[in-house]
């Protein structure tokens, strides 16, 4: 895949980028050695410092970041502009409660181990590859480097092809805070050149967000090297709606989780379940509210669905709707693109779906949601758990009963009761099954990339 800004809204090519040379990538990694060797002796408090001095740099350039974004990736505008907010706020609660993450554990009886004292030290691991997807270009990279410059390690960002502006922003955010040189930095390159740069004896572990095809690749490779690493792929969640729920804003609710960021996702919710006793009046209400979105140019402030980030993208997901259209699947709204530039697809909902539709097991990478009817909570959560997948999940009812049946039967990582998917700075955030594993946000994220190191004393 080229390194380019292709405009999603317009399909052209603004800005072309040449693939780091091996000498560059080689100087590139001996600084984030270099600088790793400094930062695990500074001072939490030091880190902070810069850490914040980062998310000011960020909070006083998200105009033209916001717009940047947008440009390369198509999401609205007002959704860059909140996106670069999180990251400065996800910034400042690691400046402020990495030290208490990472604070010595003493275990609470030592005479038990013949010691007058253990605990467990954590150390930062060194230099971490971080694989990055176009989705949510700040993010997801902030998402990883908040935390892992904060535990002392430092990191080689290899960004999707597609938002190399982006990538290249992050290669300086850091240093310009005031980190040592090459504590973050970007190395840009195509996917091909990342199993040697995992191979690379200064790369310690590696994270990857992406989908499931990527992961299992960079998972193998870091698997070959006995290195660590931690997986954040794909989704289908499942988004259940059960007689009690509010259904007004369950269907509000839906639509969002639907379509935030263009579709584009991986916490969306996808399959929505809904229980025969107010599936109609439910699939009303959303179709309604999904065809009534306002679809156009993501700069424009009014917009509410930009185009998808790539043509393949587009292409994929048209596909994926006119299989399952072939088979016998009701549309309910949209089920096709517009004519016209740009890689834009109507928000679509389906329903009467079979297993023979790719569908009901593929991750549907747009603004298209599949609605299933269920006559049980039994039916509802083995259609939720029939994917590979086991990212996040909804569940919208007010009886406690229901609820306990799905928080303890629903296979994912994690499980919104009245809400829909959202990370946060303070909430544990990944999946299980074909979603990865290992966990980011939250004092977990921290310490994915820590050394526990055990200290026993006779
Ligand atoms: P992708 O094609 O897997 O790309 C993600 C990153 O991996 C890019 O930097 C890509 O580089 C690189 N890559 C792709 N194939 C690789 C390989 N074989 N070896 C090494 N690197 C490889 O994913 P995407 O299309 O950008 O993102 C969409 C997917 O990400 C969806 O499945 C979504 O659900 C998932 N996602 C998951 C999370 C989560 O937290 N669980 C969050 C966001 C997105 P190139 O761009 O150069 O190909």
């Amino acid at each position: 895949m080229a390194i380019a800004v292709v405009n999603p809204t317009t399909g052209e090519t603004e800005e072309e980028f040449t693939a780091h040379s091996a000498e560059e990538i080689e100087s590139r990694l001996q600084k984030a050695q270099a600088a790793h060797e400094t930062l695990r002796d500074l001072t939490y408090a030091q880190r902070g410092v810069w850490m914040k001095k980062a998310a000011d740099i960020l909070e006083a350039e998200v105009d033209e970041l916001s717009k940047m974004m947008t440009i390369e990736m198509g999401k609205p505008i007002a959704q860059s502009v909140a996106e670069v907010l999180k990251c400065a706020k996800n910034m400042r609660f690691y400046a402020d409660n990495a030290e208490g993450f990472l604070a010595d554990e003493p275990i609470d009886d030592p005479s038990k181990v013949g010691a007058s004292q253990a605990y467990v030290h954590y150390q930062p691991l060194g230099v971490i590859l971080a694989v990055m997807p176009w989705n949510y270009p700040m993010w997801q990279v902030i998402r990883f480097a908040a935390p892992a410059l904060m535990a002392g390690n430092t990191g080689v960002l290899k960004h999707a092809s597609n938002v190399p502006r982006s990538a290249l922003y992050l290669d300086t955010l850091f240093t310009r805070a005031g980190f040592p040189e090459g504590s973050f930095i970007t190395i840009l390159t195509g996917a091909a050149a990342v199993a040697a740069v995992i191979d690379d004896r200064r790369i310690k572990a590696v994270t990857l967000t992406g989908s499931e095809p990527a992961g299992r690749s960079v998972a193998a490779r870091a698997g070959q090297n006995i290195k660590k690493s931690v997986m954040e792929l794909g989704g289908s969640d499942a988004f259940i709606v059960m007689p009690s729920a509010d259904l007004d804003r369950a269907s509000t609710v839906g639509v969002t989780a639907r379509t935030s960021n263009n579709g584009q996702s991986c916490i969306a919710g996808k399959r929505f379940i809904v229980h025969t006793d107010v599936y109609d009046e439910f699939v009303a209400m959303f179709s309604e509210k999904m065809a009534a979105l306002v679809v156009g140019d993501p700069l424009d402030e009014a917009t509410q669905i930009g185009p998808l980030a790539t043509e393949g993208g587009r292409d994929e997901i048209a596909e994926l709707v006119d299989d399952a259209v072939s088979k016998g699947a009701r549309v309910l709204a949209g089920g096709g693109a517009p004519d016209g530039p740009g890689w834009f697809y109507a928000p679509t909902v389906l329903d009467q779906l079979t297993p023979d539709m790719r569908l009901v097991m593929e991750e549907a990478f747009g603004p298209v949601a599949t609605v299933y009817r269920v006559t049980s909570r039994e039916e509802a959560v083995a259609i939720a758990n029939q994917t590979t997948f086991g990212l996040s999940s909804a569940l919208w009812t007010t009886d406690a009963s229901d609820e306990e049946f799905f928080i303890h039967n629903i296979d994912a990582g994690a499980v919104f009761v009245n809400g829909m998917t959202i990370s946060y700075p303070e909430l544990p955030f990944g999946g299980i099954k074909d979603s990865g594993f290992g966990r980011e946000l939250a004092a977990p994220g921290i310490r994915e990339f820590c050394n526990f190191k055990t200290v026993w004393k006779g």
